[in-house]
């Protein structure tokens, strides 16, 4: 019996939340964490009689993001009510696009590392509303339900079943976060539930073209944990087959805390939602001009901008890779490049100091307090050789702990680089003196000790000798026979 090798087969729905101010069909606030059930009104309660109104700027949203992955964007689609009971719908209903969704046919690719690309078809998005949500820890014994969430719009963004292994999906999901990021739709933030996934997977005989039974992974609160949970629910399907058994169509449930999966449910199949057009709701037109014309403000999106800034600024493939890794980066990038002039020096500047500020202090870059022309003018001070690199680095620490400017930190704290002979002279004395072993040593030929004498003079100056001036006296006092050809301390 020859067994053929199985693959994989994956397909994700994909849950963004629209950054509007308002819900969907009423004028609630969709603020996140306020206290439960204030953010509701008779449209997200349900109430009899209460009629949706649809907010357009969400139209508008989910239509630059229907257009940002490729789909077209179709002049009419419909809502309809999606039938079922469950404690956090109020209406009995969810208010979704079913037969004719705002898009459909789009493709996002992302990048390998180290070449290559992860590319799937779109299948289609389409806008709904969001349901409210069950409290299990508010009520001793009790499930508690919120309704605040209940009518937030949302996009979900349906891929073909395109990818194949787990680690293809979370790198789909990198990307594709990113780029609503960019695209400025969403906060995509995970905590809050504002992007949200669902993964189907199935296995087939490699080289076989239909799809076996699926099953639907849900409550994926984090891209490792897509990628964790199917590469278990992968195993445990190869498992039935090789016991001879049937995958069964289900829903189920990701213990990310257990690395467990659990069933949840038979799936229902789509007629079980009994969908039908809302009849309170006209169908969304959205006129083919006004497609064009947000078609035409699409931003620059991560690839291209990465591969504007290798050839535009000639920067090394991996500068620009991390300087694109958010929009805000990319954009105080090169705001610095336009103030310092050198692509390069600017880069450097970003990836090390800056973020590594931006880390440490837990900011976002557009919350970075020293704007380019400011940083600019430490860097500047840098390169006319002011004060040295790693003075540099000390001076950013504290313009941000006090938001002074680089030239007052420096001349109120007396940072400047020390050229001055005499000074310079007395410090290596000094040095030597502490050290009159190693000076011996040195002086009996062990040359190699030239490089430790110069670190001990430039901590001595608290970093703030010139280098070059120290290099050049430390050689001297050991009578310049040194052989050396300088070297950069
Ligand atoms: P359902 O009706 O169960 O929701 P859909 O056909 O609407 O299924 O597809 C939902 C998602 O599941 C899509 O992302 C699709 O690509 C994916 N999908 C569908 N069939 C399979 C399959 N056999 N294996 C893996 N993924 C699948
Ligand atoms: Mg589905």
């Amino acid at each position: 019996m020859s067994e053929r090798a199985l693959e994989s087969v994956i397909g994700l729905e994909v849950h963004v939340q629209l950054r509007t101010r308002q819900k969907l069909f009423c004028a609630d606030s969709t603020q996140f964490g306020a206290d439960p059930n204030t953010h509701v009104c008779p449209v997200c309660l349900g109430l009899p009689g209460a009629l949706p109104v649809l907010n357009e700027e969400a139209v508008e949203l989910a239509v630059r993001t229907s257009l940002s992955l490729g789909c077209r964007v179709h002049p009419v689609s419909v809502f309809a009510r999606k039938n079922y009971f469950y404690p956090d719908l109020p209406k009995g209903y969810q208010i979704s696009q079913f037969e004719r969704p705002l898009a459909t046919d789009g493709r996002f690719a992302v990048e390998r590392e180290g070449g290559g690309e992860v590319s799937v078809r779109i299948r289609r998005l389409h806008m709904e509303e969001d349901a409210g949500k069950s409290l299990h820890d508010r009520v001793e014994g009790a499930t508690a339900v919120d309704l605040n969430r209940t009518g937030v719009p949302l996009v979900e963004i349906v891929t073909e079943p395109d990818l194949r292994e787990p680690a293809d999906a979370r790198l789909f999901l990198q990307g594709l976060k990113r780029h609503l990021e960019y695209l400025d739709v969403s906060d995509c933030n995970m905590e809050e539930g504002s992007l949200r996934v669902d993964a189907n997977v199935s296995l087939r005989p490699r080289g076989e073209a239909s799809l076996s039974t699926k099953t639907e992974l849900k409550n994926l609160n984090t891209f490792s944990g897509v990628e964790k949970a199917l590469t278990r629910e992968i195993e445990r399907q190869r498992g039935l087959r090789d016991a001879g058994e049937l995958v069964q169509h289900q829903t189920l449930l990701w213990d990310a805390g257990r690395s467990e999966i659990r069933p949840m449910r038979t799936k229902e199949e789509s007629h079980d939602y009994r969908y039908f057009p809302d009849p309170d709701l006209p169908p969304v037109v959205v006129a083919e001009s006004r497609i064009e014309e947000l078609r035409s403000e699409l931003p620059e999106f991560p690839r291209a901008r990465r591969q504007r800034f290798i050839e535009q600024y000639a920067l090394p493939d991996y500068d620009a890779g991390v300087v694109t890794a958010s929009r805000g980066l990319a954009d105080y990038f090169e705001e610095v490049v336009d103030s310092v002039g050198d692509p390069k020096v600017a880069s450097n500047w970003v990836m090390g100091p800056v973020l590594q500020e931006v880390n440490e202090r837990g900011l976002g870059i557009v919350d970075f307090p020293v704007g380019a022309t400011a940083l600019a003018e430490l860097v500047q001070l840098v390169e006319e050789g002011t004060i040295s690199h790693r003075v540099g680095r000390e001076v950013l620490h504290r313009m941000l702990d006090s938001g002074r400017t680089a030239s007052r930190v420096v001349e109120e704290e007396g940072l400047a680089q020390v050229r001055d002979s005499s000074a310079l002279e007395g410090w290596v004395l000094e040095v030597l003196e502490a050290h009159p072993e190693e000076a011996d040593r040195c002086r009996g030929g062990e040359h190699r000790l030239i490089g430790f004498f110069v670190g001990q003079v430039m901590r001595h100056s608290r970093g703030k000798a010139d280098p070059k001036e120290v290099n050049r006296m430390v050689r001297a006092a050991f009578g310049g026979e040194t052989d050396g050809s300088p070297s950069e301390a």
